[in-house]
């Protein structure tokens, strides 16, 4: 679905992302780990055609992601930043709504039946109990609050591919757990292909599929969590060699503990 081949990003003279190859197909979830700085936010801007590579190609279904006209590439892949919300003097209900801008005409009504849009805007403010948010404006949330709006907004977008860009950061244990399990649910009901950038190892673990470990913008370890979780491979990128557990709930998935 997505290829990127060779790419590699230079911002004036310096490197930020050098020799990266990576293929993201079909229904999973691919996390990108790595240490402040490592290119993780750039990575995510070349995949989704944010930005284009100094080198290298990315290619969405066997064509040049550059050459996708703005609508048609948002109906494909939806993006939430890493500060997502800064729409203030909007209601929840108006922010959900602009999920659905590549489906509407420049008159603004929807060009697809395939929902009425109204429709669908509902059934995900229900989805992620909004609703008795609806009307209240965004400025006035809390920050669990405020990222569950963002959700909201580019499901109601209904793109193939959801890239998140450290979607739990700012958010306390119960609600980046929430977040996550939203976010695999509706991966799993509409088998879609998710790319994420996660600060934290245990919560990348916990959700990923495969994990995508940055270190100074190369790619350090490709693989399924159990094989990118290590102490050795940690220790080699992040400074600092934690404890790895197998978790002893979840089978194949690695946990850390910080050690000093
Ligand atoms: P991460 O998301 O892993 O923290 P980023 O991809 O945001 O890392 O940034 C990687 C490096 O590239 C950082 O050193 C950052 O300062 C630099 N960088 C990112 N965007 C730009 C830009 N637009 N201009 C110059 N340097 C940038
Ligand atoms: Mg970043």
């Amino acid at each position: 679905m997505i290829v990127a081949t060779n790419i590699s990003k230079q911002y004036e003279q310096r490197q930020v992302l050098a020799s990266i190859d990576l293929s993201i197909a079909g229904s999973e979830i691919v996390g990108i780990i790595g240490p402040n700085g490592s290119g993780k936010s750039t990575l995510m801007k070349l995949l989704s055609g944010a930005e284009t590579p100094t080198t290298g190609t990315v290619q969405l279904h066997d064509k040049s992601i550059s050459t996708y006209k703005q609508k048609e590439l948002a109906k494909e892949i939806a993006v939430l930043q890493q500060d997502p919300l800064p729409s203030v003097g909007f209601t929840v209900r108006e922010i959900v709504e602009m999920g659905r801008y590549p489906y509407q005409s420049w008159l603004g009504t929807e060009q697809t039946s395939k929902h009425p849009e109204q429709d669908i805007v509902t059934e995900t403010i229900n989805r992620l109990h909004l609703q008795h948010l609806e009307q209240e404006l965004v400025d006035h949330l809390s920050g669990g609050e405020k990222q569950r709006v963002a959700l909201a907004k580019v499901i109601t977008q209904e793109p193939k591919i959801l890239m998140l860009d450290e979607p739990t950061t700012f958010l306390d244990i119960g609600y980046q757990l929430q977040m996550m399990e939203i976010v695999k649910a509706w991966q799993r009901e509409k088998q879609l292909t998710v790319v994420v950038i996660l600060h934290d190892l245990n919560i990348a673990s916990m959700y990923c599929d495969r994990l995508v470990l940055l270190k100074q913008g190369t790619i350090k370890k490709i693989g399924p969590p159990a094989s990118v979780i290590d102490a050795d491979v940690i220790a080699s990128v992040y400074e600092t060699r934690p404890i790895v557990i197998n978790h002893p709930k979840l089978a194949h998935v690695p946990q850390i503990i910080l050690d000093k």
